[in-house]
């Protein structure tokens, strides 16, 4: 009958919809007004205030109707609309575009969301790799300069050890000539 039927084969009905929270998923938009917040009173066979929702169906989009509150939690079997229909074909339609619009919309934003969640979680993950990898390095050269140090130290030990060395043997040395001469002078 419309144009766009075909595409909204896949949109569920909302029907047995109930629930106020801005969040829920099948209501497109938030309510204005509470789902309690109506005159006059009407009174479930639960001997509570029966709830007024708006209906996003296909058939009846934005008309509101009444629903026991605890019908989700095995209240009773009250239903009925709260006022006539008042919308015409293309009010409607043009109702069931916008849901369908806003859903997208949501959708979209759904999408988007978790994808910038994962580039901040892809980008945080880099950054604690690259942070441990320079860790890493750091500790190596680190281990790397105490090495060097512990070797500089052995080394500089030796040449020490060599000088005391080389005293000893010009002491030595001196000692030699001195007899040899003193021996030639003797004789
Ligand atoms: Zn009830």
């Amino acid at each position: 009958m419309h144009d766009g039927q075909s595409s909204r084969t896949s949109r569920r009905s909302s029907r047995s919809w109930s629930g106020y929270n801005t969040e829920d998923y099948c209501s497109p938009i938030p309510y204005r007004e509470r789902p309690l917040d109506y005159e006059p009173l009407v009174i479930c066979k639960c001997a509570a205030k029966a709830a007024r929702w708006i209906s996003w169906s296909d058939e009846k989009p934005g008309r509101r109707y009444l629903k026991c509150f605890f019908a989700r939690a095995g209240g009773c079997d009250l239903w009925k609309w709260y006022e006539d229909n008042m919308t015409t074909p293309f009010i409607a339609e043009l109702l069931r575009d916008l849901c369908d619009a806003v859903r997208a919309l949501k959708k979209e934003n759904k999408t988007l969301e978790a994808g910038i969640v994962a580039a901040e979680n892809a980008a945080q993950n880099a950054v604690q790799n690259a942070e441990q990898k320079l860790y890493e390095e750091i500790a190596f050269l680190k281990n790397q300069v105490a090495e060097n140090e512990a070797r500089n130290a052995i080394l500089i030990a030796s040449v020490k050890a060599l000088e005391k060395e080389r005293v000893v043997l010009r002491i030595l040395i001196v000692v030699c000539i001195a007899v040899v001469v003193g021996l030639i002078f003797s004789s």
